[in-house]
């Protein structure tokens, strides 16, 4: 019965958690959505052929998880909203979501979407010019409620046709975070909200710096779940449109390993030394310069006569290459970071 069963934007955070049990302890159906936007790298897990959330949730909540990847990518280079304080595009990215989930309210009979948004906790998506904004941008107009800031803003439909119980609903406010946590603490919720989702690579300054720089380096390319992911890993140079990926630890070595066979792969053989990834055009003399990077990296790096062997492997075909050292300051103008 649509009237009594309503979709709701979840996170996996406190937040959303809240609203889904505001909601569902006035006996309205709840069905928590969560939109895989693509970069929420090691979030999920699939289980019996379908992708699940990966960290544990209380056992009344299985969010159906829709993956807009696809779309968020192509979004993020050009948000008609503009970005937060990085790469964020939080407004589009709200608007995107709000939208898929009314696209699914037929799907699952629902008649309106919630969110666990609180007025005045963000300044560039909650402040109540943006809600309204959002919501008018999404055309959910009137069907969109926000369970824990109901009370704070005009009452939607579902208010209004009687519906939902405006009585039951909350009015928090503001950045606080206590009356979220007295809230939690009458759901014996120990075991899930210690550990809530990690948050937006998007909002993080270094992953955006690099971001913005491939989005420079590479206007045209559609963006993959690999060219994301592959940002997280080691030390990142561009240099005449070859992405160079330099592993830091054993860890980022062995991750870089799995993704050979989409560029050419470089591993120091005579000294102890980094697994170097490179996509892209890659010339004989780009061949040295980046196993030279390899060198560079490696114990060999203090001693710059020394003759370092560079095994590399394109396409399942090895050779061998001897090089010296590079002087890693050098590369500091190809840091996708800088
Ligand atoms: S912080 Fe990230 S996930 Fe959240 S609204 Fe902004 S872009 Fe979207």
């Amino acid at each position: 019965m649509k009237e009594k069963t309503c979709l709701a934007l979840f996170s996996g955070g406190l937040d959303s958690l809240l609203a889904v049990h505001v909601m569902m302890d006035q006996g309205i159906k709840v069905i928590p959505v969560n939109f895989d936007h693509g970069f929420f790298f090691g979030a999920y897990e699939t289980r019996d052929g379908v992708k699940k959330f990966k960290s544990p949730l209380p056992p009344e909540i299985d969010p159906v998880v829709v993956d807009i990847s696809a779309d968020f990518y192509e979004m993020i280079k050009h948000p008609a909203h503009g970005y937060g304080s990085n790469m964020n595009p939080c407004i589009d990215c709200k608007i995107m979501m709000m939208r898929k989930a009314k696209e699914m309210l037929a799907q699952f009979d629902a008649g309106f979407v919630i969110t666990g948004e609180v007025i005045g906790q963000r300044p560039m998506t909650q402040n109540p010019q943006a809600m309204v904004n959002i919501e008018k941008e999404s055309g959910l107009n009137g069907y969109l409620l926000r369970p824990l800031c109901a009370k704070c803003i005009e009452p939607t439909e579902p208010e209004k046709l009687g519906w939902v119980d405006r009585e039951k609903l909350q009015d928090l406010n503001g950045r606080g975070r206590r009356r979220q946590l007295y809230m939690a603490d009458g759901y014996n919720w120990e075991d899930y909200v210690k550990a809530p989702a990690g948050g937006c690579i998007l909002t993080d300054e270094c992953y955006s710096r690099k971001l913005k720089n491939y989005l420079i380096e590479y206007p045209g390319k559609k963006l993959e779940y690999d060219d994301m992911y592959l940002m997280t890993i080691g030390r990142q140079f561009i240099k005449d449109k070859v992405r160079i990926m330099v592993g830091r630890m054993q860890s980022e070595n062995e991750e870089l390993a799995k993704y050979k066979s989409k560029g050419t792969f470089f591993e120091c053989v005579s000294f102890p030394g980094p697994a170097v990834l490179a996509m892209g055009e890659i010339s004989g003399e780009m061949k040295k310069f980046i196993a030279s990077i390899a060198a560079g990296y490696s114990h060999a790096k203090n001693n710059m006569e020394a003759e370092v062997e560079i095994d590399i492997e394109t396409a399942g075909v090895r050779s061998k290459i001897g090089v010296k050292p590079m002087d890693i300051n050098l590369l500091h103008g190809f840091r996708l970071d800088k």
